[in-house]
């Protein structure tokens, strides 16, 4: 049963109850509930969305799911019409400045919301960003593509080689810098396997997200944007990297190397950290600041390499205590080629496994080690467990973060079967994946570290 545009999304007990108080999607309302009353405009929901809840902008900007079942009455006090056009201005040339390519791939930076209404717009046309980010335009001349609409969740090998081809068109062609959108949740694993995929870029390839679309008043979806862009068009770092929010609140964004950054907290604007390094720069709409100077430079040329080669069969294994050797024993079953286990402390996995190790060892299965600590190295020679399972087979992958280490077995395998080979493209860092020591402040600076503490370190720092 289709339900009509004015219950739109809307089903089961949640399409009941507003039924039943004549209240619809854009009606202004006082809804009384067993836990207080809220008012505020009911906004549509997606098809996907449960059954059992109405969604309420409230006055204040934020946005409630309110218990179908709690509600007592619903008083309908008018209506807001919804404005699913953002008002297309041409976004002006200027010859003067650089070109920059925004490529979309989905995810809620992907998405605009309208202030007055709640509806989900998606802002994608350089006119529509335009209208909404006029900043953009004091920056570059932008031009857009949407590759794909897809939560983050549903980025895969497909996706992955078609925004890494993209990436060498879209060079080919010239432009100064590209912006990727992105969602968040894998935004990383998208950075590192672009970083294997796209080799000696020219360019500055910045991928951008957000955590709160940009209809909450704590939007950092517009201020990321402009990060990012100037980033694309104004540095001169030409390397895959992710552009977020630095601190919590909106000082400065920071720049991420797109190998050492991983997703830290599932809510946080601030939920970018670079990991085992320092971020490459800090952002602000008035200027790139580096923090290192070992980043690769912009180049005129346009001698991209674009290396697209991926093997579908690899997977990761988080160990934990009491794991059972059935869980390699599928992956072998399953005709896996590559595993990357995160293993405890230095890389650890219990004995029980190690029968199903030297088993996928026989079979040419590429077996690595990282670590769950994220922080810190691999180091299989400190204890006898470690010895023992590299005379297993299993390979210890320095400070490569676990997902990083996945993609680019993936990246190896796809290009050859010969796992000496596969050895040699994962041992030989290519875009910062492997550090030769982490700074001593790594852990702090810039990342939420706290002043007395790095005053401490640095009495102590050589
Ligand atoms: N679930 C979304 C995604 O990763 C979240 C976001 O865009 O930030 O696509």
């Amino acid at each position: 049963m289709t339900v009509p545009d004015s219950y739109r999304g809307y089903r089961g007990k949640a399409l009941e109850t507003l039924k039943s108080f004549d209240a619809m999607v854009w009606s202004d309302v006082e809804i009384t509930t067993d836990a207080g009353s809220f008012t505020g405009i009911v906004l549509p929901r997606s098809e996907t969305a449960d059954p059992l809840h109405i969604v309420l902008k409230l006055r204040s900007g934020y946005n409630i799911g309110v218990a179908a079942e709690s509600v007592r009455a619903i008083a309908v006090n008018g209506r807001k019409e919804a404005h699913y056009k953002i008002p297309e201005k041409a976004f002006p040339f200027d010859p003067a400045k650089p070109r920059v390519k925004l490529l979309g791939t989905g995810g809620t930076i992907a998405s605009r919301l309208d202030y007055r209404t709640g509806a989900v717009i998606p802002a994608f046309s350089p006119g529509e960003l335009y209208g909404s980010v006029p900043e953009l335009a004091d920056i570059c001349n932008l031009e857009t593509e949407k590759l794909y609409g897809v939560f983050s969740e549903n980025m895969g090998p497909e996706q992955w080689i078609g925004t890494a081809q993209a990436i060498g068109r879209e060079i080919a062609k010239g432009v100064q810098g590209i912006v990727i959108g992105h969602g968040t949740d894998t935004m990383h694993h998208t950075a590192a396997i672009l970083s294997f995929m796209v080799q000696n870029s020219p360019v500055p390839i910045v991928m951008v997200g957000s955590q709160r679309s940009s209809d909450r008043p704590s939007s950092d979806a517009a201020l990321n944007l402009m990060h990012s862009v100037k980033t694309a068009a104004e540095s001169d770092i030409a390397e895959v990297m992710v552009c977020m929010f630095g601190p919590t609140s909106d000082q400065y964004g920071l720049l991420h190397r797109g190998t050492r950054v991983r997703k830290m907290h599932s809510s946080y604007r601030s939920t970018f950290r670079t990991i085992g390094d320092i971020p490459i720069a800090m952002v602000s709409r008035e200027k790139i600041t580096p923090l290192r100077q070992d980043y690769k430079r912009r180049r005129k040329d346009q001698d991209v390499v674009i290396n697209t080669a991926f093997e579908e069969k690899v997977s990761i294994v988080y160990y934990y205590p009491n794991m059972k050797p059935d869980i390699i024993d599928s992956l072998i079953d399953n005709n896996y080629r590559g595993i990357i286990i995160a293993g405890t402390g230095l890389g650890h996995v219990n004995k029980p496994l190690y029968p199903a190790l030297k088993r996928a060892h026989e079979k040419n299965i590429a077996v690595y080690m990282t670590v769950q600590t994220l922080w810190g190295y691999v180091q299989m020679y400190v204890y006898d467990t470690g010895r023992d399972m590299m005379e297993l087979g299993v390979v210890p992958s320095a400070n490569m973060l676990p997902e990083v280490a996945y993609m680019k077995l993936g990246w190896a395998l796809g290009q050859t079967d010969d796992l000496v080979k596969v050895r040699q493209i994962m041992m030989t860092p290519v875009a910062g994946e492997i550090t030769e020591r982490e700074p001593s402040n790594g852990y702090l600076v810039f990342q939420g570290g706290i002043p007395e503490v790095e005053e401490f370190i640095s009495r102590y720092r050589r």
